[in-house]
């Protein structure tokens, strides 16, 4: 756009971007002053065109668009003022100049009123008449300029109010006493107000009461700066009017609020006038929504909607310090299935899902209405009792919780025998903080778990120490095998009457870093309840396998190699597949394996144990039941697994002198009626032995033969047995 110059220099017109000449239209009907003034025009760059007549003129004006006319009033055909009304029919607003020689202020009015914007009179001098064109060049451009700027406004304004009122957030402006003065559309759908509806009101009617106070801080805010407020949550009312009047009760909406205070720049210098707050209600209930999701998930178990550790955390540490306060005391207890991870692994996480929500349901009724339950993870459950008065009243109810339990529980056909090991505690006897006396009853519960599950152990602080040594180990486990901390050793088991070698069992021992050799008893129950147990017992089958590969290769007399495996490791879907790999990694036939079992294995009764064993039995494998005796040694199992022998309990060895073995006896005879191989376990001694023999029980193991021997030494046995057997067919 050009600048704006004074009246008497000419401007070139800018239409759009092109910029041209202004053009101008001169009509008279006497061809001489025509022809002059089209000279005198034409001279200051005006681009000119002429008309002799009105009706000449108005073809131009169809034309061609000009940028003003010069037109004389009296002319024969059309008179000027025919022409201005001719020019405003057809809608025309180029300004027009008149030009009369008529001296009478009428015509002059006339003109004007017929749309004329300027009026000279003949004669007139040039620099007149050409000072009166650029005048009304002027004024035109000043006006379309003008225009275009006020439409730009009303463009501007009218986007703005499309920004505000479609904005997803609510906008509002407040007067200086808290009144609505502005509400954009958005409260329409966030609030159900109409908007008129709440102009002039109060901003505390829509707020949600309990919010109030922090409310007024947000709503008067009178800063301006980066001091004012921003996202402040709070919950705003929906319009009650809106609703049923049942559902309107606590109907809101949680938001963020930033505010601002207005101010207008008054007269006097450096003075304001505050005017009001102005703020955008940003609407959080959706996120509010999902965070209060999150929120219960994370302190509630989903599976039985108990509360969870966390929460369970949170309300001991309340009731701690509530007890403190009133000198009261209180009961914890922590509990864990004994046999869960069977039933979940046999039956499938349906059934044992259902079982953990019929468990929650005994618990409740263990206990009164205010105790707390909870779920701590996978099968282990907490009871708080809060107000119980003495160690005697948690016993009670942790016997009650013991006995509930034991009873079995039908889950889709099934009859489930669960029980629970639960340990105890008292507070704040035991100890007073929430951690602590968590981890002690957790403790306990170990406790009464490792003497055989089904009761209930109080917290004593002696458990502490062994404890810590059990986490030590397990720490230490996880390592060992990486490092390669294991060995096997070999104890032999021989012929009672001949003393030849029939088998060694593979005894797995672990040298630890700092502690030297540790033996089975001290770690494998651990590995056993943390699952290490499997990784460990297949590096076993490995080895053992290895070992009785690199016998078998050398030459020496085919013996049996007999391997522990624990129940853990007898359950996981892949044990079969991971006899026969060790099997057919060092091309052994199936048979100079055996495996050994113990008793309660079997009488746990598992449906897939039963079919594992059966088809390493079918593929050649040995199995042999271990501490024979100590279990229910039921008949019932021995017939339905395929076993070829039966280890006799050490403890059942031990003293011929005094009783003669009554129970080797009749295991041995068992044994011979189901033709199966019978092995004295802990032979220590030749009365031991002898009495063995008087029995016909077939091979033994103990002391008495060998200790567990490292596999050097093992090999070395069986080397003096050939060698002795050569000498033996010597001198025979
Ligand atoms: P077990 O299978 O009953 O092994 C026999 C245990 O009796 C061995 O103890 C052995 O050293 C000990 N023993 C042998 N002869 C005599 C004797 O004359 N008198 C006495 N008092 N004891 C004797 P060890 O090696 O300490 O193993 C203990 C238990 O650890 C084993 O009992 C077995 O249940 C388990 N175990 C050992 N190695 C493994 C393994 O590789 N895997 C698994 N899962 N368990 C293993
Ligand atoms: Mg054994
Ligand atoms: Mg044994």
């Amino acid at each position: 756009m050009s600048e704006p110059t004074s009246g008497e220099t000419k401007t070139p017109l800018s239409i759009g971007s092109l910029t041209r000449d202004p053009r101008i239209l001169l009509v008279d009907d006497d061809p001489l002053i025509l022809e002059s003034l089209r000279r005198l025009i034409e001279a200051q760059r005006y681009d000119v065109v002429t008309a002799g007549s009105g009706k000449e003129a108005l073809g131009a004006v169809d034309k061609k668009q000009f940028d003003a006319i010069l037109l004389d009033l009296n002319m024969p055909d059309m008179s000027g003022i025919d022409v201005l009304t001719s020019l405003q029919e057809r809608g025309v607003e180029t300004p027009v100049i008149v030009v009369s020689g008529d001296s009478a202020i009428d015509s002059a009015v006339n003109a004007l009123r017929h749309g004329a914007t300027d009026f000279i009179r003949k004669p007139y001098k040039p620099e007149e008449l050409l000072r009166r064109i650029s005048n009304t060049l002027n004024k035109q451009r000043l006006e379309k300029e003008n225009n275009q700027i006020q439409q730009r406004l009303q463009q501007s304004e009218k986007w703005h109010r499309f920004l505000v009122n479609t904005s997803p957030d609510f906008i509002y402006t407040l007067d200086s006493e808290g009144r609505f003065t502005f509400v954009n559309d958005r409260v329409e759908t966030l609030l159900e107000y109409k908007r008129e509806e709440l102009i002039g009101r109060h901003y505390s009617e829509i707020v949600y009461e309990e919010d109030i106070f922090r409310a007024d801080h947000v709503f008067n805010e009178r800063r301006s700066d980066t001091r004012a407020t921003r996202n402040v949550e709070l919950r705003l009312k929906c319009n009650p009017g809106n609703c049923r009047p049942r559902a309107m009760n606590g109907r809101f909406r949680t938001v963020e609020v930033t505010a601002t205070g207005m101010y207008e720049r008054q007269e006097i210098r450096f003075e304001t006038r505050f005017m009001g707050t102005y703020g955008v209600v940003k609407d959080i209930s959706d996120r509010k929504q999902a965070e209060e999701t999150v929120h219960y998930q994370t302190y509630h178990d989903l599976l039985t909607g108990l509360p969870n550790r966390a929460k369970f955390r949170d309300y001991l540490g309340r009731a701690l310090v509530h007890a403190k306060r009133n000198s009261q005391t209180l009961s914890i207890m922590i509990l864990d299935l004994d046999n869960f991870r069977v039933i979940n692994d046999s039956l499938g996480h349906g059934v044992g899902d259902e079982l953990l929500i019929h468990v929650a349901a005994r618990l409740r009724q263990c206990i009164k209405d205010d105790d707390i339950l909870a779920r701590l993870g996978g099968d282990e459950f907490a009871l708080l009792m809060p107000d119980v008065s003495s160690r005697l009243e948690s016993t009670v109810v942790g016997h009650k919780v013991v006995e509930e339990l034991n009873v079995p529980i039908r889950i889709k056909g099934h009859e489930l025998y669960v029980t629970a090991s639960v340990g105890a505690s008292f507070a704040p006897e035991d100890g007073a903080v929430a951690d602590t006396l968590i981890r002690q009853t957790e403790i306990a519960m170990y406790q009464a778990k490792s003497q055989g599950g089904c009761r209930l152990q109080f917290w004593q602080p002696a458990m502490q120490e062994a404890f810590a040594g059990r986490i030590q180990i397990e720490t230490d486990l996880r390592r060992a095998l990486a490092n390669d901390e294991f060995v096997l050793f070999y104890q032999p088991q021989v012929d009672t009457v001949s003393g030849a070698i029939k088998g060694f069992e593979a005894l797995i021992r672990w040298w630890h870093p700092d502690r030297g050799l540790v033996l089975p008893n001290a770690f494998v129950p651990i590995a056993e309840e943390t699952g290490i147990i499997v990784p460990i017992g297949e590096w076993v089958l490995r080895e053992a396998a290895a070992q009785q590969a690199v016998w078998r290769k050398n030459g020496l007399p085919p013996v049996r190699v007999s391997v522990n495996i624990s129940p853990r490791q007898l359950e996981t879907p892949d044990f079969v597949g991971s006899v026969m790999r060790a099997l057919e990694a060092n091309q052994l036939e199936p048979g100079s394996i055996e495996l050994e079992i113990t008793e309660n294995v079997l009488m746990r009764d598992v449906e897939s144990n039963a079919a594992k064993l059966t088809q390493l039995a079918e593929a050649g494998v040995l199995l042999a039941i271990d501490d024979f005796g100590t279990g229910y040694s039921s008949l019932k199992y021995l017939s339905r697994f395929p076993i070829n022998t039966l280890k006799i309990d050490r403890a059942f060895v031990k003293s011929p002198e005094r009783e003669g073995m009554p129970i080797v006896n009749a295991i041995v005879g068992m044994g011979r009626n189901l033709n199966l191989n019978v092995i004295a376990e802990g032979v220590e001694n030749i009365a031991q032995l002898e009495q063995l023999r008087v029995l016909m029980c077939s091979e033994a193991q103990g002391y008495l033969f060998g200790m567990p021997m490292s596999a050097l030494e093992a090999t070395k046995l069986l080397e003096e047995q050939v060698h002795g057997q050569e000498e033996e067919i010597k001198a025979g």
